[in-house]
């Protein structure tokens, strides 16, 4: 009876050392991350660099992807690549892949960051504008994960999905955005459980973050909603650990969001009301 407590600090001590992100996880592996010329994925871009990763990154801008590999390289990272074109161009999501294997002939992680610029207001009928954040959003994620399994099926790999609790539960006036996440947990849930069927050893995780202080989003959301964002370059931080410790899913802000996800299963008409109360309604534009 005596040994109880002392095995339960032997378990914790294991639990928690195992939670732990060491750097020395990162170095030298090879990593792209999309969408990195700003917000979240140019954060994620600095922290791998200073782990001393090999980094590619993409977005469409060129000049700014070209300041995030001069300051990769400045930080330490093993090497720092760009590859720049839009996402909506259907060829892109193999080229760069194939960028990947020409520098480094394999792949260790493949993270999915880029979104389409969208809207927050009352939806619109506007059709066209769904078609294309599916091709950015949820489309692109597909083909660039098809392009890099069998580099990454050959390393052990990762692939991490960066998504929203927009993806998981209903928050008003994102619709076009929120269905491409949705869509992204349908899609990648269901290929987890393939490859897990299939033993094959490269893991999935979904990246469920709640509001986050990037440019786009004070831009898009700031006037909107009442809760204060957390901070870009730890949520980064805690995408690259969640990846490399092979978790399932992550939630950054963890306690808001485990709660929510929570209450989304047996009390959604709660939830849904909460989560209306979030928003300056009034401040919403209709079209
Ligand atoms: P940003 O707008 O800062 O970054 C988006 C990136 O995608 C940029 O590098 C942008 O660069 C690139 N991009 C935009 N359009 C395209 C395109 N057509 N083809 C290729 N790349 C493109 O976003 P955040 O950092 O705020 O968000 C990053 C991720 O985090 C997203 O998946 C988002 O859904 C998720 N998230 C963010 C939250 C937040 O509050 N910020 C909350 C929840 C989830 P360029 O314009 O040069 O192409």
């Amino acid at each position: 009876k005596s040994l109880v407590p002392f095995v339960g600090l032997i378990l914790a001590l294991w639990f928690y050392s195992k939670d732990d992100l060491k750097p020395e996880m990162l170095k030298e592996k090879r990593v792209i991350v999309t969408g990195a010329s700003t917000g979240i994925g140019e954060q994620m871009a600095y922290h791998l660099a200073w782990m001393g990763a090999h980094i590619l990154v993409t977005a469409r801008t060129e000049a700014k992807l070209q300041k995030v590999v001069t300051q990769c390289l400045e930080l330490g990272a093993a090497s720092a690549h760009y590859v720049n074109g839009s996402m909506e161009d259907p060829t892109l999501a193999d080229d760069v892949v194939k960028r990947a294997k020409q520098l480094w002939g394999g792949l260790d992680m493949l993270i999915l960051n880029h979104i389409s610029p969208t809207y927050l207001k009352y939806f619109d009928g506007d059709v066209e504008h769904i078609r294309k954040l599916l091709e950015v959003n949820f489309l692109s994620y597909v083909a660039m994960t098809l392009s890099a399994l069998p580099m990454l099926k050959e390393s052990g790999g990762s692939i991490l999905v960066v998504s929203s609790t927009a993806g998981k539960f209903a928050i008003p006036f994102v619709a076009p955005y929120s269905a491409t996440k949705f869509a992204l947990d349908g899609f990648f849930s269901s290929l987890r459980q393939e490859l897990i069927i299939e033993k094959v050893n490269v893991s999935i995780t979904l990246c469920v973050l709640g509001h986050i202080d990037t440019e786009t989003a004070k831009k898009t959301v700031g006037h909107v909603f009442w809760l204060p964002p957390a901070p870009k370059e730890e949520c980064a931080l805690e995408i690259i650990k969640g990846g490399a410790l092979r978790k399932r899913e992550l939630y950054y802000q963890y306690f808001a969001v485990r709660t929510s996800l929570l209450i989304r299963d047996w009390a959604p008409e709660y939830l849904d009301s909460r989560t209306r109360n979030h928003f300056i309604v009034e401040n919403v534009k209709r079209s």
